[in-house]
């Protein structure tokens, strides 16, 4: 199938049950009115020219356009470019032309940033860009407004292995890269996420994180909309007060986020005075997954079914999930078990041989989620995906007899002291034990003796006392081997995070260097 044709075949099934809800605005469509707009947007692309094969970008946050972008694009085999909103001109001006975008649908602006003026200074020095169109403008009322012959939707012959989409990874190690998807790649893995979430047209998906991520786009759009699910947007970014009040108000069954949303969420100052009854399940997914903050959100939030996914943009994304009748044990350290029809080894990166349970070494998955490429650049494509397909996920993971797979960190972030491997993750877990510790991240620094020594990063909670490196020491000792105990500590209000709300560790690596010096 390709995406309009799952889309029509829901939408036919269930055509007066809530497709899309703005909270923010209070705009809902139901399928039958949801298909109809993105069959008008649809064929207002087609009389402006755009075609099978085109690229149109869209630079926005989540509003309901995006969604209906999203759909039109796909029933005409246009290869919509998804584009980061914290984005600026620089970045901006690369993707579209990397990604050679004919069209840019575009928010006016987002968060007091001025995406008018920003598009005017980087179109002289796009070439291939033909036509912007901005939300809100008497423009984007005629081409959403199509008015010309849905019987045209149907002459376009479409394959389900068409790329459809590039998404643009978060950029957490380095600069972003724009990996090519096809319809094959995102509807089977927005499926397959929706059925291990248990979907019907019964649920309300309330979709934090952003669209322009798969996360937003594929796990939640797509999950949705091929089980007849409604897709809640809580606000235009991320807003603990919205996310926990839409789901309050239009009785979300699951909400999503990465580990920061929830860790926002539940430290709410009027938590208690919203009403999260009707939550059964959920989505945490994108970074390491805390686990006393899974434990929270199944104990207080009572979303009881939770699910952690695993995976990245190049993998449509998700390669392992948990399931809701995994242990709770389980379900709260591992990243579960790996996907419908996928499959996943674990190897030594040195050698390529994989590694025996309980070994950690390097995730690698195949399957029909890894995507077709990266844009333009099969040289890239090359250092990731091998001949035989398998995509190497540059994660280091562990897996159990049961199957179940538990992230030890990214390669790059390993640190190495004295000779011994450490993985931040397990120490940041520790550290999360403290009672004043709200968030922590742990980094490897130069140090001339060991090569590497360990800083931590730690948001503290309100009120309390100021922590030294001595007391932290001091609270490690004895619970954690000596090498593992952090040498530094540094204090911050917030970490150096991308609009996925993903920690840089990059740039922490590179601020704790001045710091030291
Ligand atoms: P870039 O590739 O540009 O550096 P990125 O890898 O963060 O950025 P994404 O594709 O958005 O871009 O994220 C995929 C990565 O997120 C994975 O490779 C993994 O490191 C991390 N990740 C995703 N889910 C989890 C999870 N449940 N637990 C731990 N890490 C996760
Ligand atoms: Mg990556």
């Amino acid at each position: 199938d390709t995406i309009g044709e799952n889309l029509d075949r829901t939408a036919a099934r269930f055509p007066d049950r809530d497709a899309l809800v703005e909270f923010a605005t209070g705009r809902r469509w139901s399928y039958r009115e949801f298909v109809a707009e993105v069959d008008a947007l649809a064929v207002g692309l087609l009389d402006a020219g755009i075609g099978k094969g085109d690229r149109v970008g869209i630079w926005a946050p989540n509003r309901a356009e995006w969604t209906t972008t999203q759909y039109a694009t796909a029933k005409i085999g246009a290869i919509l470019v998804n584009i980061n909103p914290a984005y600026r001109v620089h970045e901006l001006e690369y993707v579209l032309n990397q990604a050679g975008v004919r069209l840019l649908v575009s928010a006016q602006s987002f968060k007091s940033s001025d995406y008018v003026a920003m598009v005017e200074q980087v179109r002289v020095k796009c070439p291939g860009l033909e036509q912007v169109v901005f939300l809100d403008s008497p423009e984007w009322a005629e081409l959403a407004g199509g008015s010309g012959d849905p019987q045209r939707l149907a002459a376009i012959r479409l394959s389900a292995d068409d790329p459809i989409n590039i998404q643009y990874t978060s950029g957490t190690t380095g600069f972003p890269k724009g990996a090519t998807l096809s319809h094959h790649n995102i509807l089977n893995n927005g499926f397959f996420v929706g059925e291990l979430c248990g979907y019907t047209e019964a649920d309300r998906v309330a979709i934090v994180p952003p669209f322009y991520h798969c996360f937003g786009m594929v796990m939640g759009n797509l999950a949705c909309t091929s089980h007849g699910s409604a897709m809640v947007i809580p606000s235009e970014g991320f807003d603990p007060t919205a996310a926990l009040s839409a789901v309050a108000a239009e009785r979300c069954t699951s909400l999503y986020g990465v580990p920061t949303m929830f860790i926002a969420e539940l430290d709410h100052p009027d938590f208690e005075s919203f009403d999260l009854s009707s939550l059964r399940t959920g989505i945490m997914a994108g970074s390491p997954c805390p686990v006393e903050v899974m434990k929270q959100v199944i104990g207080r939030m009572g979303m009881s079914e939770v699910s952690i996914c695993y995976g990245m943009t190049e993998t449509s994304p998700v390669s392992t999930q948990t399931r809701a009748d995994d242990s709770l044990e389980r379900r709260v350290s591992t990243v579960g078990r790996v996907g419908p029809h996928l499959e996943i080894k674990i190897v030594d990166p040195a050698t390529g041989l994989t590694v025996p349970v309980g070994t950690p070494g390097e995730l690698c998955t195949r399957g029909y989620s890894v995507m077709l490429g990266y844009w333009e650049q099969p040289e890239k494509t090359a250092e990731v995906v091998d001949a035989a397909r398998w995509m190497h996920t540059g994660d280091l993971a562990v897996m159990d007899e049961g199957g179940y797979v538990s992230i030890t960190g990214r390669i790059k972030d390993m640190v190495i002291r004295g000779g011994e491997n450490v993985y931040p993750r397990e120490i940041e877990e520790f550290l999360y034990t403290h009672p004043d510790i709200l968030d922590a991240q742990v980094i490897g620094v130069p140090d001339a003796k060991y090569g590497e020594e360990l800083m931590a990063w730690v948001r503290l909670r309100e009120g309390a006392a100021p922590l030294t490196a001595e007391a932290l020491r001091e609270f490690c000792a004895g619970k954690l081997a000596h090498y593992k105990v952090p040498r530094y500590v540094h204090v911050v209000d917030k970490f150096p995070m991308t609009v996925t709300g993903k920690i840089r560790k990059i740039e922490m690596r590179e601020t704790a260097k001045k710091l030291l010096d």
